[in-house]
């Protein structure tokens, strides 16, 4: 299927240890997919390979973003051609404001030449910061630094508004985050949710997928997908804990 974002045997290693052992998974366009798994499975190293982080040595298999060859890409083509991470940890970048940063990160994905409205850039971040109960000193201030863990969290859903891609990892979006805030997190994710964007949900805890409901739930352990359900399996893996996989799988 080209209109997807597939990943296809991937293994994956980070200073000579396998850590992605032949994960398997595709996400359609206008689908919200969940990876659930124990800490340690390799969820955040899955999304650091999608999203090109040099640590990270690919070994075998392939990933593609409508049938174009994503790890062939370097990190900013990776963006314009439509893939977006919010990371579990964001990174501070001092020096650069809010609205430096995502005005420069929409001026590259412009053909050649073409200018950005100022205007109306400031009025559709004005207006996505209001959706995410961001206070306007955000734009001001540099890229995440002294943010509190949720203020970070919202940036990066300010960013995943503001740059629009066909296809967004959200890393543990929920951890840090108290419920009023999950609350309005997932309000911008639902709002961003369309036949021509995918997600893929990385989360620990079922919490989240009460309020980003996902269309498929697949369980990570040891580096691959060792069992894909819908909504219903986060409910159960709630329930009866990661355990009762690993038992199931060493049955
Ligand atoms: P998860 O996000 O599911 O909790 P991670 O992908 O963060 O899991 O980690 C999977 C495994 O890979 C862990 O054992 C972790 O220690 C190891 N790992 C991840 N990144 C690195 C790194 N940069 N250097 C060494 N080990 C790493
Ligand atoms: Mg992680």
């Amino acid at each position: 299927m080209s209109d997807s974002l597939s990943i296809q045997n991937l293994h994956a290693s980070v200073d000579g240890t396998e850590i992605l052992k032949g994960l398997t998974l595709e996400v359609p366009k206008g689908q919200v997919h969940a990876i659930m798994g124990p800490n340690g499975s390799g969820k955040s190293t899955l999304a650091k390979v999608l999203a090109g982080h040099e640590d990270y040595a690919v070994t075998a298999g392939s990933v593609t973003l409508d049938g174009a060859d994503l790890l062939a890409m370097e990190i900013d083509e990776r963006s314009r051609a439509g893939f977006f991470l919010a990371f579990q940890y964001p990174h501070e970048i001092p020096g650069v404001s809010n609205a430096n940063f995502l005005r420069a990160a929409r001026q590259a994905r412009l053909p050649e030449g073409e200018e950005i409205d100022a205007v109306a850039f400031y009025r559709e971040m004005y207006e996505k910061m209001d959706a995410l109960e961001m206070d306007r000193k955000f734009t001001a201030r540099s890229v995440n630094e002294g943010f509190s863990g949720g203020e970070k969290k919202r940036n990066e859903i300010l960013q995943l508004m503001m740059l629009e891609p066909k296809y967004a990892v959200l890393d543990e979006t929920d951890s840090g985050l108290d419920i009023d805030a999950l609350k309005i997190v997932a309000k911008g994710v639902n709002a961003m949710r369309s036949p021509d964007r995918g997600f893929l949900v990385i989360t620990h805890y079922q919490r989240l997928l009460d309020y980003i409901v996902p269309d498929v739930v697949h369980v990570m352990c040891d580096g691959r997908i060792v069992k894909t359900g819908d909504k219903d399996l986060a409910l159960e893996l709630e329930e009866k804990g990661y355990d009762w996989v690993r038992e199931e799988l060493a049955a």
